[in-house]
């Protein structure tokens, strides 16, 4: 047993497991991490536009221990307090916590191919979720100064998009440039890599923005979307203010 991967510092912890038995047992893993108990928000993410929640940040709802279901359906929250902790469930999409130094608020968001789709007229800034994160946690904040990590997601090479009819899913992506594909012909999308020049843009300092390096189809203790026999499961990631 090699998981979960752990990236903590002394503001937050991020970690990565792979699929858990239940809701129950994600909490419980939470407060392992540092979580308080009476402070953990379990968040049924939205896998495309239709899912209700895709694309919104939103205040955290509490469940307790015992609560085997989702608090919130959305595509992140944010955490205010030490020892808030938010739990999503993802198959390949990444995660990002992105931590802001001076108001110690932590913003947790489910980052998939739907969600990172610039939505901007071509030639306007991008607008994703990643936009709407950031602008959301240093909305107010002079100085920004934001650190971030991003959890294991598909690779490139194990995100095709060479079949016609996904032609219109990577489109959009043209405008962010090579970033976004590491082989435009084969559409291996960078999903992590689109993150991080966002980051980038935004201002984050490279040194400030970490990742586990982990591909969700080649780490036999995760689970992927699309290579796995098993449609339903999904990797927990636990993210925790401190
Ligand atoms: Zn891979």
């Amino acid at each position: 047993m090699t998981e979960p991967y752990v990236f903590s510092t002394s503001k937050y912890t991020v970690a990565l497991y792979g699929p858990q038995p239940s809701i129950i047992k994600a909490r419980e893993l939470a407060v392992v991490h540092g979580a308080n108990p009476d402070r953990i928000c379990a968040i049924k993410a939205a896998s495309n536009a239709t899912c209700r929640g895709f694309k919104e940040i939103q205040a955290p709802n509490f469940g307790s221990m015992a609560k085997n279901d989702f608090d919130n359906y959305a595509d992140g929250v944010t955490l205010t307090k030490p020892g808030d902790s938010a739990i999503l469930w993802t198959a390949g999409c990444p995660s990002d916590a992105m931590l802001e130094h001076s108001t110690n608020t932590l913003l947790f968001t489910h980052s998939g191919r739907p969600a990172l789709t610039p939505k901007n007229d071509l030639g306007e800034p991008i607008n994703n979720i990643i936009t709407l994160a950031y602008q959301q946690l240093v909305f107010g904040v002079k100085n920004p100064q934001v650190e971030a990590f991003i959890a294991g997601c598909v690779c490139p090479e194990h995100f095709r998009h060479d079949k016609l009819e996904a032609q219109p899913l990577i489109t959009p992506f043209d405008q962010i440039g090579e970033v976004a594909f590491t082989n435009r012909i084969k559409g291996t999308l960078d999903l992590k890599r689109i993150i991080i020049w966002q980051l980038l843009e935004a201002g984050v300092l490279p040194q400030n923005i970490h990742h586990d390096g982990l591909c969700t189809a080649e780490t036999p203790w995760l689970t992927d979307y699309r290579t796995s026999k098993n449609k339903e499961a999904r990797n927990v990631v636990i993210a925790v203010l401190h």
